[in-house]
């Protein structure tokens, strides 16, 4: 029936189309190249191979589709003298193999479940650029004269759509490791970008491991750079074949390695495998090498760049834990890396430099699904490691002092941009506040100041973490007092966890209780016990005439509890992710269109 063809043909070049269009990530594009001619052919398996612009006698795998289980065969890079691809490359025809356990395709680089197989040219401008396979489970299936056409002209408008050669290619380069044919840090960013989004409409979290190869300073400085090369090329063959389908393989730079993985159940057995694969002997040419890996595991939700330095942070751990092994990324780790020289110098040019960064987390009244307020929370761009989460530099900002100048500047940095976004949508707003700051004189001064009239006092809302220590330290039940007086409120952030107690509730004046992800975490997964805690922490804050805020709601059944057990306001990835300036602006005007349509 022809013209169902035609209709889905249509369909899915158009999709292709809109993607490009859309700017989607290359990969997500060729992904959807490989998809649409499986769905036009009625395939189980294929892939998408270009052919490589540095070295033309070789293609690059850029897609596939259903290859779990082509195992020792898959490969990302393969000379244009193997397989299927390389037979449509090298030949510039299209190849049908009806059998092809038994064809004489040079290595086979298709799953072998996959029986039949045909092959397409990709061209642009006459010049060959790639090939497009796709494969049936069955052999001796009859491939017909129309479904050659189809898949064919389904090519020739795929190329014109993306104009493949020039921009893919350059995307490719763009994104690929050029010693070891694995994809770039740009790549690994990229794609992990691409599963936080996924990762947010799942509720799901995303799993990096970052591995760094043990002692291989040693090798390159004892064999010469050459052999380290050969080393670094052949290492990435092993990982690649440690991985499964999906998952994103990088080479970092130097002997920095990572993998983004799809499937996130068990990170601990592939850190496990890919560390006893490198552990058995290389052979580069006449030299045996051995070298061992270190790898750090990290999970979450986090910004990408936060994230990928986790599992860096992770990866220390084991390295300092002995080598040869895997960590797992805890927030304590943080700590070891602190001492680490230089960072408080460094933490002082930031603040010359101009180095921070406010972002700003909504957090929104669970009963209405309105905004109520937004969480200013500092983000330090340094400019080799990029992106700094402030739980690694806060306590080295506070052991040295330099909390007080940050501080500061947070405090009229917050208001300053607050006070724009408070004109059109009457918010609050809370700032994190270390309790040294509360010690110097005239803090409250300083929070009128920041203020400047431009909002009322009780629109500002200041966190405190370590309320333990609140009672010893000289000056700050003082200033919280005046906090108090001047008509801004007070709120208990991470509450239960470490030093803020139950206890500390009847002496510090406090108006809002934030309870951390641990407990609601905890309660989401379900289980009388922890459900009851939740429970009776919020009941808590009610008997005490508090505000309630759930902290880290990652998950919609923990959403749900919360709005069931009558807390008040609530934050997390699910409901809104920190945001510069720039995106809480565009949050606050769909915000402000939705709930306070203007009047005519
Ligand atoms: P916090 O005040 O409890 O802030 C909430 C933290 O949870 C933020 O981390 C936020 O990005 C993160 N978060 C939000 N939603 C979710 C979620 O759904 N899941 C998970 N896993 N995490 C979520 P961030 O920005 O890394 O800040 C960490 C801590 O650093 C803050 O914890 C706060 O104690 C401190 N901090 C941040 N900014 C400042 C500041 O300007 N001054 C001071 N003194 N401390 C700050
Ligand atoms: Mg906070
Ligand atoms: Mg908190």
């Amino acid at each position: 029936m022809p013209d169902s063809h035609d209709a889905t043909l249509v369909e899915v070049v158009l999709h292709v189309q809109t993607l490009v269009s859309n700017r989607a990530p290359p990969n997500a594009v060729y992904d959807a190249v490989v998809d649409g001619a499986l769905r036009l052919m009625h395939g189980v398996g294929g892939s998408l191979r270009l052919v490589d612009l540095e070295d033309p006698s070789w293609m690059v795998a850029v897609a596939t589709r259903g290859f779990a289980g082509a195992g020792e065969r898959w490969r990302r890079r393969a000379p244009i003298s193997e397989g299927v691809s390389g037979r449509v490359i090298s030949t510039g025809q299209t190849v049908v193999i009806e059998n092809y356990a038994s064809a004489d395709v040079g290595s086979q680089l298709a799953p072998p479940h996959l029986k039949s197989l045909i092959g397409v040219p990709l061209h642009e401008r006459g010049r060959m650029i790639g090939s497009l396979v796709v494969g049936w489970p069955v052999a001796g299936r009859l491939i017909t004269e129309t479904e050659k056409a189809l898949l064919k002209s389904y090519s020739e408008h795929v190329c014109a759509a993306l104009s493949v050669a020039t921009a893919s290619n350059a995307m490719i380069q763009a994104y690929t490791d050029s010693l070891t044919g694995l994809g770039n840090r740009a790549l690994l960013l990229d794609r992990l970008e691409h599963e936080l989004v996924r990762a947010d409409r799942g509720g799901e979290s995303v799993t990096v491991l970052f591995l760094d190869l043990d002692r291989f300073k040693l090798v390159n400085d004892s064999l010469g750079h050459l052999i380290g090369d050969q080393l670094l090329m052949a290492v990435a063959e092993r990982l690649r074949r440690c991985i499964r389908e999906g998952d994103v393989c990088t080479r970092l730079g130097g002997d920095e390695f990572a993998v983004l993985l799809a499937d996130t159940s068990d990170p601990a057995a592939v850190a496990e495998r890919i560390i006893k694969s490198l552990r058995s002997r290389f052979q580069i040419g006449e030299h045996e090498v051995f070298v061992s890996a270190s790898v750090g595991i990290a999970s979450g939700r986090e910004e990408a760049d936060i994230l990928l330095r986790n599992a860096d942070v992770a990866m220390y751990h084991a390295k300092r834990a002995g080598a040869d092994r895997y960590a797992r990324f805890k927030p304590s780790m943080h700590a070891a890396r602190l001492s680490r020289p230089g960072l408080d110098t460094e933490l002082r040019l930031a603040v010359e430099r101009g180095e921070f960064e406010l972002h700003y987390q909504p957090i929104f009244e669970l009963n209405t699904g309105r905004i109520a307020a937004l969480e200013a929370l500092l983000r330090w761009h340094h400019p080799a490691r990029g992106l700094v989460a402030p739980l690694e530099f806060i306590p080295v900002a506070e052991e040295t002092g330099l909390i007080l100048e940050i501080g500061r500047w947070v405090l009229t940095q917050a208001c300053s941009q607050f006070a724009a976004w408070w004109r059109e949508i009457p918010l609050a707003i809370s700032i994190n506040v270390s309790v040294a700051e509360l010690q110097t004189a005239g803090y409250t001064a300083a929070a009128e100041q920041a203020i400047a009239g431009a909002f009322p006092p009780s629109a500002l809302i200041f966190e405190l973490t370590e309320t333990a220590r609140l009672q010893d330290a000289r000056g700050a039940m003082a200033t919280l007092h005046s906090i108090k007086d001047l008509g801004s409120r007070v709120a208990l952030d991470d509450f239960g966890t470490g030093y803020s107690s139950l206890l500390n509730l009847s002496h510090i004046p406090v108006d809002l209780l934030k309870i951390p992800r641990p407990f609601i975490e905890a309660a989401g997964r379900g289980g009388h016990d922890t459900s009851s805690l939740l429970a009776g922490i919020l009941g808590l804050g009610r008997h005490l005439g508090l505000m309630t805020v759930g902290e880290g709601i990652e998950r919609p059944q923990e959403h749900a509890l919360l709005v069931d057990l009558g807390c008040d306001l609530g934050q997390g990835f699910l409901l809104g992710r920190p945001l510069d300036a720039v995106h809480t602006t565009e949050l606050l005007m769909t915000e402000h269109a939705k709930f306070q349509p203007r009047r005519a």
